[in-house]
Formats: structure tokens, C-alpha cells, sequence
């Protein structure tokens, strides 16, 4: 812990921290000591870990990094960074992340960005570490903290995690409860943990993971032995290559990394098949109608009254008004509009509905691949490596989602991914491939990815 602490002192110009909490850090790691003292030591016991700004910490100000919650602390701890703490790891801080976790830059954040601690060779510009989870692949990317938690609604533990040269799993939806944790799109969202190795991720997702009477969407289902897993031969396992995700104008160099991967898992005797996901070109189009649907309905809460910042107006309407316009940036605003509007009487047919028809058939697209005998579906996470502060925030919004063309069909279609680090671009920045799994089978993807890292 004192290592960490000084480490994140030395790395604070990175930006991944929005706030440290040392005393509590100290704290929990000595009643660490003592219980290994007494011979009884758990899972976690000691293990120095972050958290992402959108899970609710008891006593500790929690923000989603949005202006909008202001000083707001938690009366309660999330369930899953509580059975963090009940293992026995130890809190090292709030961990920076892009506003209500709408983004793929950390560009977002109220706080402000985050650098990747990689630098392209031979040029000293600072890039971004993906988003929305950027603090947390920032911090176990740079040795600032052993592991750390984040959330995916569209990728965004994915594609941090590929940014930065680690590891982050989404696990399938309800492997983990949703209690305590700042709500984007509540059908999508998932916690799910970063770490360096296959192996961490395993060991945290088995503590990350419970059943909660707190989150009726959380499933009743023993929690497997991630870490036995990791290790175990993938031999006769058959992994699926989807055509669909070719996308055009894909770089070579993700082209290249995936014929890698591949090459990897046969010559650890899978065997590798080709397969078809039809509906993967309307994915990205229909989860930018699902998540501001449920993002423009979950933020109604926040109204000026209830929680964090208030701008006083002239009456209680007046106030909603004022506080909310000074309290969500220019992306939260974005989604609330385009969600109002898609769930609107006059477009909820043609948008919302027929996105949520395009969702099943994306699903039914998987169930088809997995029925077939299918145990993985390997793709390259990221269509790019990480980019530049400010080369893609500004411009077409578009731009920004176009990072997640591989990431969403995931959450659409609720099932596991996991993102590995494969290899090494032309100018030295991380890539990282993709793994998903059937439902509630992350045990396949920690024992696959394992080959590939
Ligand atoms: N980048 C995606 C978005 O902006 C996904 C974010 C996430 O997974 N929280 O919606």
C-alpha cells in the first residue's frame, strides 16, 4: 500500500486519480496485517486496489465525474466494491472517468482527461487512455494501483484496457450487481475488473461477482473458480472467427495482430471456424438509440434538489432548469436529447422499438454461432490504437463512437468479453484482442485469453 501511495504521488500529472484516500488506504491495510497476523488471511487480503468514480463508496465523495453531483458522499458502499473490501483489498482512491461514463476518451470527465502512460516511438504528443474507464487503465497500466474496477455499457473497460496494454473483463449481464453504481443505460451496464494479467482478472472477478437481493437483475448462480481456469489446455476448443467484423478500411496492423491471435489459439490446438454475425453492421446504430434512451431516463433524477450541485432559480422549475444546464457537459446533454427524442410519442416505433428488435436479432446472431458448437468468438477489441488528447473530442461525434464497433453487439447481446493485450503496433503502442463467451462462461475466456496474452 505505502508503495502504491507513493507511486500515485510520482503520478498524479497522469491524471487517473480524482481523489486519493491514503488514511483509508493506511487504515484498511493494517487491519490487512492483522488478520494475516491471526492466520486469517482472505482472497484479497492487502491487495491495493482503485476505483472508478461511478461506484458509490460509503463516506468517500462519489461523482461520476460530472459537475452535476458536486461534493455528493454516499451514505452506502456499492455491493461490488463492498465484497472487494469484505475479501480484504484495500482502497487507494476514486479513480477519474469520462462524465457519467458517456465516452471513449475520458475527454468527458469534469475533472478533466487522462494520459495514457504509453507514448507512440519517437514522439512525445500524450494520448488518450480510452474511455470511459480511462482512470482505471491508466492507474494499473502505470503501477498506480495492483487492479482496479470498471463499468462497460458499450466497451468501456474493453477498450481502456486495449489502449493501455492490460487486461479488463465484462462480464455477462448480472454476473455482478449493479447496487451502488452510478446508472447509465441499466440494461447494458456491467461492472467488471482491470488487472495486468489474465490470472488478476480472475482472481478479482471471482470477488467482484455475487447474487444481490439489491439488483434483481443480478443471477443466482454459484461463482465459479475463475483462477482454475487459467492454465487449463484450450485444445479441441473451437473458436469462432466472425467475417463480419472485416470491417472496411480496417488497419493492417489490426489485420495482422488478428491473424496472430489466431495463429496462436491453433497452435495451442483449437480449432478455428469461421462464422457469420449478420446483424453486427446495425449494432453500433442501435446501442446510440438503447443507451440514451436509458441514459436520458436514469438522469432525470438529477434535478438540482436531490443530490450535488443546485443553481437556485426563481422557481422549483426554473431551478431543475438552471442547475441541470450548469451541471452536465456538452456529451450528457447530447445523449439526454437524443434519448428524449427516441423514446418521444412520435418516434418511439421507428427508433427505440426497432433498435430493441435489432438487439435480439443481434443476440439470436450469437445463440446461432454458440448452438453450432461455437466455445469463443475471437476479434480484434479496438479498430485503432490509442489516439491523440483532442485528436478526435470536437469534432463529429461520430468519430468518438466509431471506437466502439467492436465493443457494443457485447452488452447488446448481455454476454461475456474479455480484452487482452496481443501485441505491439508499428510505433509501439498497445492492441488488444477480444474474446466472447456464452452466457455466464467467463471461466473459457480467462482459460483462452491466457493463450494470447
Ligand atoms: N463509449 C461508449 C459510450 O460512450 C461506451 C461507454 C461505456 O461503456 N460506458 O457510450
Amino acid at each position: 500500500t505505502e508503495a502504491y501511495l507513493a507511486a500515485m504521488e510520482k503520478g498524479r500529472s497522469l491524471g487517473a486519480y480524482v481523489l486519493e484516500t491514503p488514511e483509508k488506504a493506511r487504515a484498511m491495510a493494517k487491519a490487512s496485517d492483522e488478520r494475516l497476523a491471526r492466520g486469517e488471511g482472505r482472497a484479497l487480503e492487502g491487495i491495493p486496489l482503485g476505483v472508478k468514480d461511478l461506484f458509490c463508496t460509503e463516506g468517500v465523495r462519489t461523482t461520476a465525474c460530472s459537475r452535476i453531483l458536486g461534493n455528493f458522499v454516499p451514505s452506502y458502499e456499492s455491493t461490488v466494491t463492498a465484497n472487494l473490501w469484505a475479501d480484504g483489498a484495500v482502497m487507494l482512491g476514486k479513480l477519474n472517468n469520462d462524465e457519467f461514463a458517456m465516452g471513449s476518451s475520458n475527454e468527458t470527465s469534469a475533472f478533466g482527461p487522462v494520459t495514457n502512460p504509453w507514448r507512440r516511438q519517437g514522439d512525445n504528443r500524450s494520448l488518450v487512455p480510452g474511455g470511459s474507464s480511462g482512470g482505471s487503465a491508466t492507474a494499473v497500466s502505470a503501477w498506480l494501483c495492483a487492479g482496479a474496477t470498471g463499468t462497460d455499457t458499450g466497451g468501456s473497460i474493453r477498450q481502456p484496457a486495449a489502449f493501455t496494454g492490460i487486461v479488463g473483463i465484462k462480464p455477462t449481464y448480472g454476473r455482478c450487481s449493479r447496487w451502488g453504481i452510478v446508472a447509465f443505460a441499466s440494461s447494458l451496464d456491467q461492472a467488471g475488473p482491470f488487472a495486468r494479467t489474465v490470472r488478476d482478472a480472475a482472481i478479482l472477478l471471482k470477488s467482484f461477482a455475487s447474487v444481490d437481493p439489491k439488483d434483481t437483475t443480478s443471477a443466482d448462480r454459484p461463482v465459479p473458480d475463475y483462477e482454475a481456469a487459467v492454465g487449463r489446455s484450450v485444445k479441441g476448443m473451437v473458436i469462432g472467427i466472425p467475417k463480419e467484423y472485416r470491417v472496411d478500411g480496417m488497419p493492417a496492423e489490426i489485420e495482422a495482430l488478428w491473424s496472430q491471435g489466431i495463429a496462436w489459439l491453433k497452435a495451442a490446438g483449437a480449432e478455428i471456424r469461421e462464422i457469420s454475425l449478420p446483424h453486427t453492421k446495425y449494432a453500433l446504430p442501435a446501442y446510440y438509440i438503447v443507451a440514451p434512451a436509458e441514459a436520458s431516463s436514469n438522469l432525470a433524477r438529477y434535478d438540482g434538489i436531490r443530490y450535488g450541485l443546485r443553481v437556485p432559480g426563481n422557481d422549483i422549475v426554473d431551478t431543475y432548469e438552471k442547475s441541470r444546464a450548469a451541471g452536465f457537459g456538452a456529451e450528457v446533454r447530447r445523449r439526454i436529447m437524443i434519448g428524449t427524442y427516441v423514446l418521444s410519442a412520435g418516434y418511439y416505433d421507428a427508433y427505440y422499438v426497432r433498435a430493441q428488435k435489432v438487439r435480439t436479432l443481434i443476440k439470436r446472431d450469437f445463440e446461432l454461432a454458440f448452438e453450432a458448437g461455437v466455445d469463443a468468438v475471437l476479434t480484434p477489441a479496438t479498430p485503432s490504437a490509442a489516439f491523440g488528447i483532442g485528436e478526435k473530442s470536437g469534432g463529429d461525434p461520430v468519430e468518438m463512437y466509431l471506437n466502439d464497433i467492436f465493443t457494443v453487439t457485447v452488452n447488446m447481446a448481455g454476454l461475456p468479453g474479455i480484452a487482452v493485450p496481443a501485441g505491439l503496433d508499428s510505433q509501439g503502442l498497445p492492441l488488444g484482442l477480444q474474446l466472447i463467451g456464452r452466457p455466464f462462461d467467463e471461466e473459457t475466456l480467462f482459460q483462452v485469453a491466457q493463450v494470447i496474452e
